[in-house]
């Protein structure tokens, strides 16, 4: 017998564009994410990050292009893909506070995949496991508008990891938690990926997250304009306080050596 096929990629991106009001927002995105594999997803503001994360989640489907998800297409029979493979953490500024649910709500949803509307057994004991990896076993019964930001975010992971999944979507996770959260945050995923998870996260840079990461892959204007190396930690950057709508291409990180990847976006007329 033929040596069996390779296990397929958890993801695969290829030739995405994506479209709205008839404005082009990614314009071609091509990426592979393999088994295990930690890529930062990174560029400026509005270079289409989180429109890219909501292609490969299935929420935004493109307006051409294919994306798989271990080998299968995501525009294919929704039997076929492997959802409960997959967490997604939004951007927190799509989950906002004022819904009214508690934390422990908020986690069980993320156990509701694809074409299985019933929950699954177990579910409210899945969801008490995953608060309790990041660390909020307590706030179960919390609605989660009286929680802080930091703690917002951590509901979110949580809910991201209730399916157990081996391949996590991360939009920008590290925003609004302290250094408390993100150091906790940061352990998670190491321990994650060390059990063989692969990790996609929007990040402005590489932060805590650094000495995790395998690969960058940055976005300018809808397009790939580096998939390589991840950038090296920028000075001054780390720390929870510092404000990220400064133009970087002023500062530091436009130096030689260092990957350029929060350059201010030109007019956006001349963006699409
Ligand atoms: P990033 O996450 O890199 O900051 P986004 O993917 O959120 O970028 O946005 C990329 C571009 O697409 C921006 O110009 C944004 O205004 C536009 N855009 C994103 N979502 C929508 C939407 N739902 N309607 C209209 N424009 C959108
Ligand atoms: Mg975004």
């Amino acid at each position: 017998m033929a040596d069996p096929a390779p296990a397929p990629s958890p993801l695969e991106v290829d030739d995405v564009r994506v479209s709205i009001d008839g404005q082009p927002i990614l314009r071609g995105v091509s990426l592979t994410v393999r088994p295990g594999e930690r890529v930062a997803l990174m560029g400026p503001n509005g270079s289409g990050k989180s429109t890219l994360v909501r292609a490969v989640v299935g929420v935004r489907p493109p307006t051409s292009g294919i994306v798989r998800l271990h080998g299968a297409d995501l525009a294919g029979p929704r039997r076929l893909v492997p959802w409960r493979r997959l967490g997604y953490m939004p951007q927190r500024s799509s989950a906002a506070a004022g819904v009214p649910a508690t934390a422990l709500e908020v986690v069980a949803a993320g156990d509701l995949a694809g074409w299985r509307w019933r929950p699954r057994r177990g579910v409210a004991d899945r969801a008490r496991t995953a608060l309790d990896r990041v660390g909020l076993a307590d706030r179960a019964a919390d609605p989660v508008h009286i929680l802080s930001g930091g703690q917002q975010q951590r509901i979110l992971l949580a809910r991201a990891l209730v399916r157990d999944p081996d391949l996590l979507v991360l939009d920008e996770p590290l925003s609004a938690m302290d250094t408390a959260s993100q150091r906790a945050t940061t352990d998670l995923l190491a321990e994650f990926t060390a059990g063989g998870g692969a990790v996609v996260v929007v990040l402005h840079e590489p932060g805590p997250l650094g000495p995790l990461l395998d690969r960058a892959v940055v976005l300018r204007h809808g397009r790939v304009v580096h998939d390589g190396a991840p950038p090296a930690p920028a000075a001054g950057h780390d720390h929870p306080d510092h404000h990220h709508d400064h133009a970087h291409g002023d500062t530091d990180d436009a130096r030689p050596g260092v990957l350029d990847v929060g350059a201010p976006l030109p007019d956006p007329s001349g963006v699409r």
